[in-house]
């Protein structure tokens, strides 16, 4: 008898062992979210039948939801405990902020584009993930009110760090972005010690462009 929810469930597991893992992904508590969270619902309903390969999927507004392996290797690099205060710029479809939400303590994430966001809000409403807030506005500028954070992740491609969010960054604090040009970058790792920001490069990366005050300038047309 179909069961969609053992399928999704077997989909989820097959995607772990065959795209996550053997790519390097160690962290269990990662690789369990990974098992858990229903990236189906997170994608359009006409690719759903997509949502457990390894490739970013379109969610609408030109934007797109990271390949699996990319949400892992992120938040892996985080080292997140469960403790934390974690910002994301770029909810979009809120995939990630939904893996954040159940390996930290609070998640405050921003998006740009209002209807990604509304539509975001409600699948954490639906899913019942209480320690997200969600914010409509200009990431590149961070969120005030509720720093500082103990990591910041970035899902859009940056020119470079933002300053603001280098600010709002804890003391030992970590943040992941894609820094680069407008179609490829590199995924840095930046840690706060003593007021400095000390960074590192990962691997080459392609995200969708951060657009804002200290991101790129949305009047170029590529
Ligand atoms: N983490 C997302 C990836 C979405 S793609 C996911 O798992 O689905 C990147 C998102 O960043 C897009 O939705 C885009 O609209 C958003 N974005 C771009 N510039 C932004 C900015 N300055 N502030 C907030 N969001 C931004």
């Amino acid at each position: 008898m179909f069961n969609e929810k053992q399928d999704y469930k077997i989909l989820r597991e097959n995607m772990v062992e065959s795209h996550i893992k053997p790519r390097g992904i160690k962290d269990e508590r990662v690789l369990e979210v990974m098992r858990e969270i229903p990236r189906h619902l997170f994608v359009s309903e006409s690719e759903s039948s997509y949502a457990y390969e390894d490739f970013p999927l379109s969610i609408g507004n030109e934007q797109t939801i990271s390949q699996p392996y990319i949400v892992a290797l992120m938040t892996e690099l985080l080292q997140l405990k469960g403790d934390e205060r974690v910002l994301e710029i770029g909810t979009g479809s809120g995939y990630q902020t939904a893996i954040l939400s159940k390996l930290a303590q609070e998640v405050y994430t921003i998006e740009n584009i209002e209807s990604l966001a509304l539509k975001s809000e409600k699948l954490f409403e639906k899913l019942g993930y209480e320690n997200v807030k969600i914010k409509v506005g200009d990431g590149t500028q961070g969120w005030t009110k509720y720093s500082p954070y103990n990591s910041i992740i970035v899902t859009a491609g940056a020119p470079k760090i933002p300053e603001p969010l280098i600010e709002q960054l804890a003391e030992n604090g970590k943040i992941i972005i894609p820094v680069g040009n407008y179609f490829s970058q590199s995924l840095v790792v930046g840690e706060k010690i003593k007021d400095e920001l000390i960074t590192k490069t990962i691997c080459g990366c392609m995200f969708v462009p951060l657009i804002g005050k200290y991101g790129w300038d949305n009047s170029i047309q590529m």
